[in-house]
């Protein structure tokens, strides 16, 4: 995994260390001594972590994370806080400051390098999700939000089979109204992770019931889990343990004897990221299928019926496929004398007629007003693609609407075998609709190089 990381460090010689390591690990690293450049230089260079000195001359590590972290530009950026300072009060205050990591001079290796890929790969899941947002937001659909807008409620799940140590986290949690839910071993987990989802998960490094490892490692492969946090709970002597569990996609680790505070800050700030990211990916995914969702039938709209037809064209060009152009015959009448209401159920009702005679994997659009659009898969030829525009047009005549409605419908075909974009093919099937309407009406038609011609249908329609 290669990653840009910014090295402060006010004595030149400790960044220096830090940047002949990580280069040995194919990071790209950047320096800086004077910690007032320090803001600047991460906006402009936006690296992917920041190791950040604590003791500095000028304005020392808190402070520069504080602002860091208060920045839109920067504020999504892990900040490890690197220091000399082993006392917990010190912890806090960085932790209180938003650091998402401490590290302890002299830095252990290994150590380092677990948590820089942690970070990092937190931060990769979340700019995934920043991009889609910001994507989103960019076509109008909704206000981009910040990471402080989180709902309250939490729920945790613990694993661990010493009742005592487990009791303990509970109550830590549960005085920041963060519910939780204690197991003790791994196939009580997995029941336990049906039908809840979780916001934070922990799991002691000291099971003796499980292999620890091990939940680590399913937790991460078990799709409704993948992005949830996961907090090991370690013993001062389980140093490889905490580095496996890291490198399997543990989020962080807390050292015991447990330090209160410092468990809650970690928690709290890995569940607030959860909260953020769910929250994401629940307007992305509604604002996505408000755009593309026709919200009276609940099929396509144009706007995706568009965007599918250009990739079919594009980048499937050997492959058939036929367009239909369905269009209900007289329909400004029945909403002019029945009322728009009744209209819509009519759409809605030629919809589910559509659904239920096209195959899954055919897509059904509404293109506009009463103009739908069906676009039938691989392998269609004219003769395939009349039958099915035929059985349509035979369903919806068939079908009596609230009692005595009789519709009938209009249907041009076009048959794509290459070479032509997606608007010319739109346009053959529009022009085969045309023939049909103009014609006599609840048909359908193929195109062919002479629809639209209006001599031509004179001549035809007369003979
Ligand atoms: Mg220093």
């Amino acid at each position: 995994m290669t990653a840009r990381i910014l090295v402060v460090d006010d004595i030149a010689a400790n960044a220096r260390l830090l940047e002949a390591r990580l280069s040995t690990e194919y990071y790209e690293v950047k320096t800086v001594h004077d910690s007032r450049n320090v803001i600047a230089i991460a906006r402009n260079w936006q690296p992917d972590a920041v190791l950040l000195d604590v003791m500095m001359p000028e304005i020392d590590g808190y402070e520069v994370c504080r602002r860091l972290k208060a920045e839109a530009a920067t504020a999504h950026i892990p900040v490890i806080m690197v220091t000399a300072l082993r006392e917990p009060p010190d912890r806090r205050q960085g932790l209180f400051s938003g650091a998402d990591e401490f590290l302890s001079k002299p830095v252990e290796h290994e150590i380092l390098l677990a948590r820089l890929r942690g970070v990092i790969r937190m931060k990769r899941v979340m700019d995934e999700w920043r991009a889609r947002d910001a994507a989103t937001a960019a076509l109008g659909l909704r206000a981009s939000q910040s990471l402080d807008e989180h709902p309250a409620p939490a729920i945790t799940l613990i694993v661990d089979d010493l009742l005592i140590r487990a009791h303990r986290l509970q109550d830590v949690l549960a005085r920041q109204d963060i519910k939780s839910i204690l197991v003790q071993h791994e196939a009580e987990a997995m029941a336990a992770l049906e039908g809840q989802d979780f916001d934070l998960i922990t799991v002691s490094l000291s099971l003796t019931l499980s292999d620890p490892l091990r939940l680590v490692a399913k937790f991460q492969s078990n799709a409704s889990t993948r992005e949830t946090p996961l907090l090991l709970i370690a013993e001062h002597d389980q140093r490889d343990l905490v580095i496996g569990g890291l490198n399997l996609g543990a989020t962080d680790c807390v050292m015991l004897p447990l330090d209160e505070s410092e468990f809650l800050l970690r928690s709290h700030g890995h569940i607030r990221r959860k909260k953020y990211q769910d929250s994401l990916r629940n307007d992305v995914s509604n604002a996505l299928s408000l755009a593309v969702i026709d919200p009276l039938t609940q099929l396509f709209n144009r706007r995706y019926l568009t965007s599918y037809l250009d990739r079919l064209c594009a980048e499937i060009p050997s492959r058939n496929f036929a367009m239909l152009v369905i269009d209900i015959d007289h329909f400004k009448m029945i909403n002019d004398r029945l009322g728009h209401p009744v209209g819509d159920r009519v759409l809605c009702s030629v919809a589910e007629i559509l659904r239920a005679n096209l195959r899954k994997s055919d897509l059904i659009s509404r293109y506009g007003g009463e103009e739908f659009v069906a676009v039938i898969g691989a392998m269609a030829d004219d003769e395939r693609a009349l039958k099915v525009a035929e059985k349509l047009r035979q369903a919806i005549e068939d079908m009596t609407f609230m009692a005595d409605i009789r519709i009938t419908t209009s249907i041009g075909v076009s048959v794509y075998d290459g070479g032509i974009s997606a608007a010319a093919l739109i346009e053959q099937a529009d022009a085969a609709l045309y023939d049909a309407k103009r014609t006599g009406r609840n048909k359908v038609m193929l195109y062919t190089p002479k629809c639209g011609d209006e001599n031509e249908l004179w001549s035809v329609a007369g003979s």
